[in-house]
């Protein structure tokens, strides 16, 4: 077991788009694939064709590129163990269900859906629980187990529809181990004879997902607690088919929760509470209804990992900010809770300003002048890496910078009118007009100088540092907010400068 090859997988069902917590699932094989000089696999698990959403493929190989998820194996870059899109494997999964029927660990089922409901309506009108076809009740249902041999091949030859069920042992207690949740106990007396293969050709999702994750040869199975229960299934499965000894790992990731604490994070909580639950924007191909996308929102898909990496997973230590590389040398199973992952909307945000704060100035230049492209602003490389170096503390994604910056590009129209209440006394205007007079002999009109020509001018005349500041502002930007007032000066020039003052004291009077 030591030296055995790390292979890991990502196997979704191209039934919508995929939920934050599905990428998370990927991430994590992906981490621990790499960690281990291993190989991470996407495997499509679409056999439920009724199920299968147009385009939800491309969506999730997609997610995964935004990522950086790099697929080694699989949809859609092929391998050695292709197809790797299960409803082209129909084959291999009968010769499977055939072997488990010739070997007694599973048998035909001929009882229709209707009969079937008849029964579950039955056990609960009569207060017996809920039906399952089981070890007791198999023996009164219509199957190769009670029927004759000569009956079942009638059945089969002339195409009455069928499934292939497993036939759960008895009694039988399966123990096995979760490297998340440690060791565990199931007895089979509570399992139901799942369906394994339909007469549409298809396997269920069990039958298909071992078979896979052994012909694969796949060494780790990392998924969501959702499967949990299935395992003990899986296992006897893999025992039935002879392969118990060499089953893959498990690992159940837990859910993620609402940023309440209480119960799985939704679609509905993105909808709530205005954050978007999935990695890219979907629109639903059906209803035209379009779903929020971490991509669309601004999020850098580095910070996106980061913060996937940080539910349910911890460094053991306080940091919290890494890049992909890091995550890959840290990450360890070992250190993923058992207990849900609450997700904090606000503290994704942090994450995307810790990681625009990382970006070189040059790189975040680039961005900000794609923003100001769509507003047919056009700037010098160095003037927007000069206002970004400025603003970038301010905010948390690219689009802010706007916002924190637009003053740089478009004249105050208005005035804060809390602030001129305030600070703008009689004697404003001709404070403001001797700043001017002091700032137009400012040479270089650099932030540095400007300064100092304007405190001292402040100090010499006496005149208090408020009374002059707080409304130079408001002349420059039109609010009291906003960065180094004489950097601001500078970036906007002389001319600029003066001319913004000049216009506040004309229509401030
Ligand atoms: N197709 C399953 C899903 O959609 C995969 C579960 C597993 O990884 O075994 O989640």
């Amino acid at each position: 077991m030591a030296n055995k090859k790390v292979r890991g997988r990502f196997a979704p069902s191209p039934t919508g788009p995929l939920h934050m917590g599905g990428v998370r699932t990927a991430l994590f094989n992906y981490l621990f694939a790499r960690k281990n000089n291993g190989i991470f696999i996407l495997r499509v698990e679409d056999t439920d064709r009724d199920r299968c959403v147009q385009g939800a493929e491309e969506y999730i190989t997609e997610s995964l590129k935004w990522c950086g998820i790099e697929i080694d194996e699989g949809v859609p870059v092929g391998g050695p163990f292709e197809p790797y899109r299960q409803s082209e494997r129909g084959e291999i999964y009968r010769e499977y269900a055939m072997q488990l029927i010739e070997s007694g660990h599973a048998y035909y089922a001929f009882d229709t859906s209707e009969e079937l409901e008849q029964l579950r309506n039955e056990y609960e009108r009569d207060k017996k629980g809920a039906f399952q076809y089981d070890a007791a009740t198999r023996k009164n249902l219509s199957n190769s187990l009670t029927l004759s041999e000569g009956e079942v091949k009638c059945r089969l030859t002339s195409g009455e529809p069928f499934v292939i069920r497993f036939k759960m042992p008895e009694n039988e207690n399966v123990v096995f181990t979760d490297k998340i949740r440690g060791k565990m106990e199931v007895n089979t007396s509570t399992l139901d004879d799942k369906v394994l293969f339909k007469s549409d050709g298809m396997p269920t999702y069990h039958l298909a997902n071992v078979v896979d994750d052994h012909l694969m040869k796949i060494s780790h199975v990392i998924r969501g607690e959702e499967w949990l229960p299935s395992l003990p299934l899986h296992i006897l499965l893999y025992r039935s088919l002879g392969w118990g000894s060499q089953m893959p790992e498990f690992a159940h990731l837990s859910l993620l929760l609402k940023p309440e604490g209480q119960g799985k994070l939704s679609k509905r909580d993105g909808e709530r509470l205005g954050f978007p639950v999935f990695p890219l924007e979907w629109k639903d191909p059906d209803t035209g209804e379009l779903y929020a996308g971490y991509r669309e929102e601004g999020f850098f898909p580095e910070a996106f990992v980061n913060i996937l990496a940080m539910l349910g997973w911890n460094p053991g230590t306080d940091r919290e900010i890494f890049s992909m590389q890091e995550l890959i040398e840290e990450f360890s199973l070992e250190r993923v809770i058992k207990s849900g992952a609450r997700f904090d909307p606000e503290k994704a945000r942090w994450y995307n300003h810790k990681h625009l704060m990382m970006k070189p100035d040059r790189e975040l230049a680039e961005l900000y002048m794609d923003v100001l492209k769509e507003k047919r602003i056009e700037v010098s490389l160095e003037k927007a890496q000069n206002i970004v170096k400025l603003i970038k503390e301010r905010v948390s994604f690219v689009h802010e910078l706007w916002v924190e910056s637009y003053f740089f590009f478009v004249r105050p129209e208005n005035y804060d009118p809390k602030v001129v209440k305030k600070k703008w006394k009689e004697d404003t205007p001709s404070l403001l007009r001797q700043v001017a007079d002091v700032l137009s002999g400012v040479e270089p009109f650099e932030a540095s100088v400007a300064e100092t020509a304007v405190k001292s001018y402040i100090e010499q005349n006496d005149v208090g540092k408020g009374r002059v500041m707080i409304p130079l502002r408001l002349a420059l930007v039109g609010e009291s907010k906003g960065p180094d007032l004489f950097t601001i000066a500078e970036l906007l020039g002389k001319q600029e400068t003066l001319a913004r003052i000049e216009e506040a004291v004309k229509k401030l009077g």
